[in-house]
């Protein structure tokens, strides 16, 4: 399998980086893990086939994480998909789903349209088998409202992707990250305290508790990304494919 980082970016654009959006694809596996505002265009720019994903996971409601799938929707529409899609997330998902496709564009909760979007709800903790991958989420700490906040866990065709979604340290994430070949996790800071987001310092500190293989840094903030070339790991660029 490999995995594309079709945006890497925080939610401010900082870098000229595109959204969370990364797109992991096997021989019987083809999902988005998170479709951000930018999403959409970041996909066209990298040529990725949209018609052929069956996911999109969504590891919380943020607006950078979820805020392309209006735009994925009725491209879809308008393109004639017809291959049924699954969005799954967090609990509310229903809810959210609704909420910023009428916020983007009036009534388009309710269309009828040739292809079935199937909404999951994922629980904590509880592995459920979606579109050929065993999906897994784990609660993490991103504040105290707009959760709940999820990192996920993605095995498919023998091959373990852990995505921490944006959260400062948890010990959860020893425990999400057990057994993987990748681990991407948000990076927002170097070594300043950062609340509801990752410090370079603290997951150094913690790294040698984690089980994975490779770990990349992702939604990175100017202060982290000025020091991307001081830290062993490899910091991810839109665009950057790492082999699974
Ligand atoms: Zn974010
Ligand atoms: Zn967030």
């Amino acid at each position: 399998m490999r995995l594309q980082f079709v945006g890497c970016g925080d939610a401010f654009g900082t870098g000229g980086r595109f959204n969370t959006c990364f797109h992991l694809v096997g021989e019987r596996t083809n999902l988005l893990i998170d479709c951000g505002a930018s999403s959409l265009v970041a996909l066209e720019r990298l040529g990725i086939a949209r018609a052929a994903i069956d996911l999109i996971l969504i590891t919380h409601f943020h607006a950078d994480h979820i805020g392309g799938v209006p735009f994925f929707i009725l491209d879809a529409q308008f393109s004639g998909r017809t291959r049924p899609l699954t969005i799954a997330g967090p609990p509310g998902i229903e809810t959210w789903y609704e909420r910023v496709m009428e916020t983007a564009f009036e009534h388009s909760s309710k269309v009828t349209r040739k292809f079935e979007t199937r909404l999951v709800t994922l629980s904590e903790r509880q592995t459920v088998p979606i579109a050929g991958a065993d999906v897994t989420a784990f609660p993490v700490v991103h504040g105290k409202s707009g959760g709940p906040f999820y990192a996920l866990r993605v095995a498919a065709e023998g091959k373990v992707v852990t995505y921490s979604g944006d959260t400062e340290w948890t010990d959860t994430l020893v425990e999400a990250s057990a057994g993987a070949d990748l681990f991407v996790t948000e990076c927002y800071v170097h070594d300043r305290p950062a609340k509801n987001h990752m410090s370079y310092a603290a997951l150094a500190a913690n790294k040698a508790r984690l089980d994975a293989r490779r770990i990349v840094l992702t939604h990175m903030s100017r202060d982290m990304l000025a020091h991307a070339g001081d830290v062993p790991e490899t910091c991810a660029e839109d665009g950057l494919v790492v082999e699974v």
